[in-house]
This record gives structure tokens, C-alpha cells and sequence, in this order.
């Protein structure tokens, strides 16, 4: 059997088929691009679970079960809001659900360039999910792992983009009071390859290894924050912060992003987990409450189970209701999928002919200054 499409577009990499195989059978293939899709041996016995648990060919678990409700956050601790992407949403929640028997998973480096999924079980250990990291994170054993915490008890905490989250919800098959989903607004993941050329480029630049990439670092200019701004720091202590890095720009550009991202089926307010975290995007005129020199979180509550922690939440945060339509009409991420860059393929291209990272990044990138 062999239901694996061509059709990039049709494939997230989410790692559902491969966890549920009963044989074992999935290997991963990395393309050109440098994505992951799965194909499957001649060990296959046609069992059809692969195709079962695909989020992209069964949607049953899109699950908003409880009015919508929307806060916008920032957490009250200082030190936790500098070490979060936006308010500091992602910690708030594992705060409040922490007890002696918790389980966290989040993507985090394994080293300087690769993200992966993995799990810790202390709250004090949550820094290395911290912080937003623009490439796709692989899966690698968390599904496995998820269900083996579930059953033996832990209150589960995952968070991961809402394709990732999709594909805990199918390959589980059923709910868990004791699983608690967080999932993000999501623009799309870039290319880990390119990240790693990219990284590769910065050593070469500055004669010395990479030990940090920081994509988010928080930094304020005249009173107000500076949202995009990269911190890399080298092995011979130089620290380079940039407000117009071409690797983000090309991120956020739409250069570089997995190609089921631009078709993405989960941007939309139907979401997938208890929970939606996501950046505060400008809408202060709005809400001329919210302070315009922190960044906060754009919190939205989405089923029963989600509700259950606002309350405790709103005790370790500075909150502010919000609209989901005001949250909708700045933050288009939450409700439609990002449009390709037409220059996405050129890129591609390019860097397949041997040109230099840094050649075809600069070429097709527009400057932000
Ligand atoms: C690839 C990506 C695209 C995003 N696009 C948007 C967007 O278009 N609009 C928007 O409003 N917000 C977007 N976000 C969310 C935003 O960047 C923050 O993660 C969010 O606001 C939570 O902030 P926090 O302060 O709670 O974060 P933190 O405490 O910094 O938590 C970060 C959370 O993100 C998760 N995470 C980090 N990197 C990855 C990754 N590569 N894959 C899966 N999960 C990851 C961690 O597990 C953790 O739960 C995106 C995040 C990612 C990772
Ligand atoms: S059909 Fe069954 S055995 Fe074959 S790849 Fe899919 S899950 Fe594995
Ligand atoms: S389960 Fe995930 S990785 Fe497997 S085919 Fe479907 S989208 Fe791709
Ligand atoms: S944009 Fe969609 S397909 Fe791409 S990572 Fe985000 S949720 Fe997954």
C-alpha cells in the first residue's frame, strides 16, 4: 500500500505515519529543499494505519467545544517575559498546570542549527522550549513518548504548531483528560537546511563557531520594543545582534517555508488545541491599554479544558480581553495561509546550482531598512 503523495503541498512532516507504523516501515527522505517526507519499505503489510492517522486525510480532530474566548498577556515576572517570544503565554500555562507529575513538550535545539520535539518533566526545566525557533522541528520519538506519559499518568503538556498537534490528536485516537494541547498561530517553518548554510556562513564570516541563535531577542530602542531583532553569539564571545537579518527576512518573507505551508488547512479559528498562543500584533490603537514598549502574548482559549486555566492564568498575568475578530484582522496567520514568495522556486534553484547561501539569500530578499 502506498498512500504517500508526490504532492509536497499535501505532506506537513508531522511523523504520525512513522509513529503508528506497526512495522516499523517509514523511513524519512530529506528532499533538496531540505524537508522530510515519509516513504515506506517493501516491509509494508498494507494495514492502512499510516493513512488513518495522516492529519492532512482525516480532519476528525478539530475540536472547539467551548465558546471562544481572547485574552491578550504578558506575564507579571520580567525575567520570564525576556526569556519568551512574546508575553511569556507558553510558560503562564505551564505554570499554572504544574504539579509533581508533569510532563512538557516543546521543540528546542539539539544543537545549534537542529529543532526537535522532546519532553522534560520539571517546570524549572522549560528554557530550552523557550523562545520561537523558525525552523521545522522534527517529531522524533514524542508520540511514542506522549502516550507512554499519558498512561502512566503525568499531566501531558504539549505545544507545537498546529500540524504537530494534529498529528498527537490522530495517532492517539481519543482524548486524555490528562493531555492539555497548545498550539500556535503559525506562519510556516523554514528550511533546516538553509538554516544550517545559513549558520555555516555567519562562522565562516566571523572565523568562529556559532554557539547560540536567538531569533527572537527582545531589545528596546527609545522606549519602544524591537520585535525582530536576532541574537547570534560565537564561540569567541563576540554577540551579534541584528534588527534585519536576511535569514528571518527571508522567514518571514515566505521564501523559504515548507511547501504544505502555503496550502497550510489549519489556518483557521477552528483549531486544533486547548489552546492558541500567538504574538500581539499591532493592535493598539484598539486596545490603547496595552502597553506599546512590551510584547504580549495573544492567548486564545478554545475548548472546556482550556477554559479550566484562564482564570489561574489571569493571577500570573497582566490580561486584557480581546476580540477574536480585532486578533483575526491583525494577525492574518490565525486565519489564512501565508502566500508563497513567486521567487520561493528561484531560490531553490539557485542554491541547487552552488551558489552561496548568502548569494541567493541577499538576491531575493527584500530589505527591510
Ligand atoms: C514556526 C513558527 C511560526 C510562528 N508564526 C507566528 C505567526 O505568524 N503569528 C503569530 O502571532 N505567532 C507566530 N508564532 C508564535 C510566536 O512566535 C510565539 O511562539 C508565541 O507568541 C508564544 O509566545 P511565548 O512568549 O508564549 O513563547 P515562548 O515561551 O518563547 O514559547 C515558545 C513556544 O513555541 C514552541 N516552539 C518554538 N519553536 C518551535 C518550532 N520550530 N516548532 C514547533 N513549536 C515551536 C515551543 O515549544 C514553545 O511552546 C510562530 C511560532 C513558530 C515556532
Ligand atoms: S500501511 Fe501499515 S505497514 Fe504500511 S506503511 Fe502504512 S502503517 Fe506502515
Ligand atoms: S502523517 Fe504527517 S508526515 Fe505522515 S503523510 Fe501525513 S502529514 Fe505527512
Ligand atoms: S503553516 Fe501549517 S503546515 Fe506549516 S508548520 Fe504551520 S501548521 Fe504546519
Amino acid at each position: 500500500m502506498l498512500y504517500f503523495t508526490d504532492v509536497k503541498q499535501d505532506c506537513t512532516g508531522c511523523g504520525a505515519c512513522q509513529a503508528v507504523c506497526p512495522t516499523k516501515c517509514i523511513t524519512n527522505i530529506v528532499d533538496e529543499e531540505g524537508f522530510w517526507y515519509p516513504n515506506a519499505t517493501s516491509e509494508c503489510i498494507d494495514c492502512g494505519m499510516c493513512e488513518e492517522v495522516c492529519p492532512i486525510v482525516n480532519s476528525n480532530y478539530h475540536q472547539n467545544d467551548a465558546k471562544q474566548y481572547c485574552i491578550v498577556g504578558k506575564h507579571d515576572n520580567d525575567d520570564v517575559w525576556l526569556s519568551s517570544t512574546s508575553g511569556g503565554a507558553f510558560s503562564a500555562i505551564c505554570q499554572v498546570l504544574n504539579n509533581s507529575k508533569l510532563a512538557i513538550f516543546g521543540a528546542k535545539y539539539l544543537d545549534v542549527v537542529n529543532v526537535i520535539h522532546d519532553y522534560v518533566t520539571s517546570i524549572n526545566e522549560i528554557d530550552c522550549f523557550k523562545k520561537s525557533k523558525y525552523t521545522q522541528s522534527n517529531m522524533n520519538n514524542c508520540y511514542l513518548d506522549i502516550k507512554e506519559m499519558l498512561l502512566q499518568d503525568y499531566r501531558v503538556v504539549f505545544s507545537g504548531t498546529p500540524c504537530q498537534v494534529a498529528g498527537v490528536k490522530n495517532f492517539l485516537g481519543k482524548d486524555y483528560d490528562n493531555l492539555l494541547c497548545i498550539d500556535l498561530i503559525c506562519h510556516g517553518v523554514g528550511s533546516p537546511k538553509i538554516f544550517a548554510k545559513y549558520i555555516e556562513y555567519l562562522e565562516k564570516e566571523q572565523h568562529s563557531s556559532v554557539i547560540s541563535f536567538n531569533f527572537r531577542s527582545k531589545k528596546i530602542v527609545n522606549e519602544q520594543l524591537k520585535q525582530d531583532v536576532t541574537k547570534t553569539q560565537f564561540a569567541n564571545g563576540k554577540i551579534i545582534e541584528n534588527e534585519n537579518d536576511i535569514f528571518y527576512n527571508v522567514f518571514i518573507q515566505a521564501l523559504i517555508l515548507r511547501p504544505s505551508c502555503g496550502e497550510c488547512i489549519f489556518a483557521n479559528t477552528n483549531r486544533v488545541g486547548d489552546l492558541t498562543i500567538g504574538d500581539f500584533n499591532n493592535m493598539y490603537e484598539l486596545m490603547p491599554e496595552v502597553e506599546k514598549s512590551v510584547n504580549f502574548s495573544t492567548i486564545i482559549v478554545n475548548t472546556e479544558k482550556g477554559n479550566m486555566i484562564k482564570d489561574r492564568m489571569n493571577k500570573i498575568m497582566e490580561t486584557y480581553p480581546a476580540k477574536l475578530k480585532n486578533i483575526a484582522k491583525y494577525n492574518s496567520a490565525l486565519i489564512s495561509s501565508t502566500k508563497m514568495n513567486e521567487n520561493r522556486s528561484n531560490l531553490f534553484m539557485d542554491l541547487k546550482h552552488g551558489n552561496s547561501v548568502e548569494d541567493v539569500l541577499s538576491k531575493y530578499v527584500l530589505d527591510k531598512s
